[in-house]
């Protein structure tokens, strides 16, 4: 692995997917996710130090999430990497969510929760196997660092994001409704673990934090507002209150409905053209 521990985590990753786990548990356990992608960001990355500038200084650093969990080890920012992965939704997920407006498929609520449950496996999958080869690591999602936190400057936020951990490794940029849009679409969800193990860093293939989003890029597009049953986007952006309480409130129709404790909205996601890649310019058309 050490020979090429980038293309031994993708492919633990990959596996990991590829195998009977993966599964939204109904419909013969048919898979909750599509073919991930991995990149990879140095703990030592400015954008780290950033986001605790910006988004709050409660953010959580790589170099402290792997000194808690490991506080008799010495570690160096630099010699950290994140591993960050983007888990997309199937197609099948994709069609069924399209035809919906107001409630979600149950396809999509069975991702949130039992999708959500395959990603928390692989985070500790991936900690699992780089442990047997005597490299520490820790995902921060399953940190007891990790918690909800406000932000002064944009509300509801965590100590950690996926999110902007992807978009460290150069897995996609934030689009209007705050979505990360990857090369495979914005319906997805993502992961990450830091390893004590130097990798060099994906390519960053943007420098603005917005260049995928036709919205931004290009004055263009806006689909997410229309998709968006609660008005919770609007040119000025995301608003995550109104969000969250229309979240809340698909957790009441989802047990109703499918039978089990889910919810989730992610209209914004889907019938949109960053759903399933990054959207060409609606310019040229
Ligand atoms: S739907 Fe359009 S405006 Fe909204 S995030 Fe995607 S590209 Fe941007
Ligand atoms: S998740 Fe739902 S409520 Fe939130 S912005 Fe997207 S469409 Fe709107």
């Amino acid at each position: 692995m050490l020979d090429d521990p980038a293309s031994w985590i993708t492919g633990i990753v990959k596996g990991f997917i590829a195998s009977p786990e993966n599964t939204l548990e109904k419909w013969g356990d048919e898979p909750a996710w599509g073919e991930p992608i991995v990149g990879f960001s140095s703990g030592a990355d400015p954008l780290y130090d950033f986001y605790k500038r910006d988004i709050g200084p409660f953010y959580v650093s790589p170099l402290e999430f792997i000194s808690h969990t490991h506080p008799d080890d010495e570690f160096k920012a630099e010699g950290l990497t994140v591993i960050s992965w983007i888990l997309p939704q199937t197609e099948a997920t994709k069609r069924d969510h399209r035809a919906e407006t107001h409630f979600p498929s149950e396809r999509w609520a069975r991702s949130r929760v039992m999708g959500e449950k395959v990603n928390v496996k692989i985070r500790t999958h991936v900690v699992d196997r780089l442990g047997e080869q005597g490299v520490k690591a820790v995902a921060p999602m399953l940190s007891p660092l990790w918690r909800g936190e406000t932000s002064p400057k944009y509300g509801y936020a965590s100590t950690w994001s996926e999110r902007h951990a992807a978009y460290a490794a150069g897995l996609g940029t934030f689009g209007l409704s705050d979505g990360l849009i990857t090369p495979v679409g914005k319906a997805m969800r993502a992961g990450s673990v830091v390893a004590d193990l130097y990798i060099e860093p994906s390519l960053r293939p943007y420098t603005d934090h917005h260049a995928y989003c036709l919205f931004y890029s290009e004055g263009t597009c806006g689909k997410c507002m229309e998709r968006c049953p609660i008005g919770a986007i609007t040119p000025e952006g995301h608003n995550k209150n109104l969000c969250s309480k229309y979240e809340s409130m698909t957790h009441r129709y989802v047990p109703r409905h499918f039978g089990f404790d889910g919810y989730g909205c992610g209209f914004c996601q889907t019938g949109v053209p960053c759903e399933s890649g990054i959207p060409r310019s609606m310019k040229k058309k």
